[in-house]
């Protein structure tokens, strides 16, 4: 079995190991201080259920660094939630927060539940009673949550509410929030337009005029990544959600794809499309997990067709993976870049809600744009420079500034 941490790490590794880190500074625990997170807060979320019964969940927040900032991650409830893949997706945040310039430091948290079988009053409560037990743990200078799988714009307005009830009303507690409450315009759509944005300066630099995608996952970060691919004319051929798959080599009609996924609650059934096995393995140009992490791996990496990965999940690929694609010539775009649109305007939320002062729809995708695009050109000439991985690129790219930031600080 994979171990989420430990191949996030061993990509750390081997970057500090290109950088040469541990040799420039020797006795100065750099991999050491990445390894272990500066705060692990574990607890027990029990939850009365509708019918009065309890429910016992395991609940995490992962402070992992915030050497350049206060920590910043999203919460994510699933019943694969456990310690390493929190721990591995706190560290990916810090990497990425540093990759594309936040103020930022990293975390994530989660509870291990499996949200679909609660009611909306029980997921409510769970929310609230998870907020409460961190309450002298978040805050906009200390920790700032967000949405992950699972959660979106209504528990983070839980969140706000139940913070505000112990603290105070700042709304920069938490990001991704509806925008009648502090939330940012663009910030719905962020992580799937700035994987766009990133596939499309890949195609560019690949000179590729012509593509079609895959997509794995239909939630926050797959279904509006499609519908930008399909704005800009780009055929989206495959679409996967926990349910099933479906495919059309002519591409899909993603806006009426939305629309019944909205109203039956999957992809499966949606007319002009042919129900599909194998999503990770269908012919097209560009693939696009953007749903559960580990899920190219030793097994599925050698099906593959596609001749592009864009990575809209966080670890959807092993580093065993990683060395078969490398070998079969296929192009990935790491997560801490391609899926670094969502953290960007979150970042930019916070900044509204502290100036009390918000933008229109046009500044906040400009900004995105622009800083994603420079991470990924920063990014491809690092890569070429070195003659390494886009992956090995930007976790080498991030870990210079947080190594820097960890000499200068001091022994923290
Ligand atoms: P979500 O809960 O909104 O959607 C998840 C999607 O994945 C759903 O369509 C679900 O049906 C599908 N799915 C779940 N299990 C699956 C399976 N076994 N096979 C195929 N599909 C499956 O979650 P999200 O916010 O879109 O997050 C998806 C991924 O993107 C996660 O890895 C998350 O960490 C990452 N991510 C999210 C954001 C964000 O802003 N939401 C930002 C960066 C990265």
């Amino acid at each position: 079995m994979s171990d989420p941490f430990e191949n996030a790490m061993q990509v750390v590794a081997e970057s500090a190991e290109l950088l040469g880190i541990e040799r420039t500074y020797p006795g100065k625990a750099i991999l050491d201080r990445l390894r272990i997170p500066d705060k692990i807060i574990r607890f027990r979320g029990s939850l009365q259920r509708d019918d009065g019964s309890i429910t016992v969940y395991e609940c995490y927040r992962i402070q992992h660094s915030d050497l350049l900032g206060p920590y910043k991650g999203g919460i994510r409830f699933h019943p694969s939630v456990d310690m390493s893949e929190i721990m591995a997706l706190g560290l990916w945040m810090t990497l990425k927060t540093s990759l594309v310039d936040l103020p930022f430091g990293g975390a994530k948290g989660g509870i291990a539940v499996d949200p679909s079988q609660l009611s909306t009053a029980e997921v409510e409560r769970l929310v609230r009673k998870y907020t409460y037990r961190l309450v002298n743990d978040i805050g906009p200078n200390i920790d700032i949550p967000a949405p992950d799988m699972g959660t979106g714009e209504r528990e983070m307005t839980w969140i706000y509410d139940e913070y505000r009830k112990h603290r105070d009303l700042a709304r920069a507690v938490v990001t991704g929030k509806p925008i009648f409450i502090g939330g940012s315009v663009g910030r719905r759509e962020a992580t799937g337009r700035g994987l766009v944005a990133v596939l499309q300066e890949a195609l560019t630099d690949l000179g590729w005029r012509d593509c079609s995608v895959a997509i794995q996952g239909f939630g926050k970060v797959g279904a509006h990544a499609a519908l930008d691919l399909h704005a800009k004319g780009i055929r989206v051929v495959a679409v996967g959600d926990v349910h099933g798959a479906v495919h059309d080599p002519r591409g899909l009609d993603i806006p009426a794809l939305a629309k019944h996924a909205a109203t039956t609650g999957t992809i499966l059934g949606f007319d002009g499309a042919k129900p599909i096995d194998d999503l990770l393995g269908c012919e097209c140009d560009a693939l696009l997990p953007c749903a559960l992490g580990n899920v190219i791996t030793a097994e599925s990496a050698p099906r593959i067709r596609a001749r592009l990965i864009a990575e809209g999940a966080n670890g959807p690929t092993t580093p065993e993976a990683d060395r078969i694609l490398a070998k079969r010539g296929i192009h990935i775009l790491p997560d801490i870049l391609a899926n670094a649109g969502g953290v960007i305007v979150s970042y930019f939320e916070w900044v509204q809600n502290r100036e009390g002062f918000y933008w229109e729809i046009e500044e906040v995708n400009e900004k995105l744009i622009k800083k994603i695009t420079k991470a990924y050109r920063r990014v491809r000439d690092f890569a070429r420079e070195k003659g390494v991985s886009f992956r090995h690129a930007a976790n080498s790219l991030a870990l210079e500034k947080i190594v820097a930031a960890m000499l200068a600080r001091g022994v923290q």
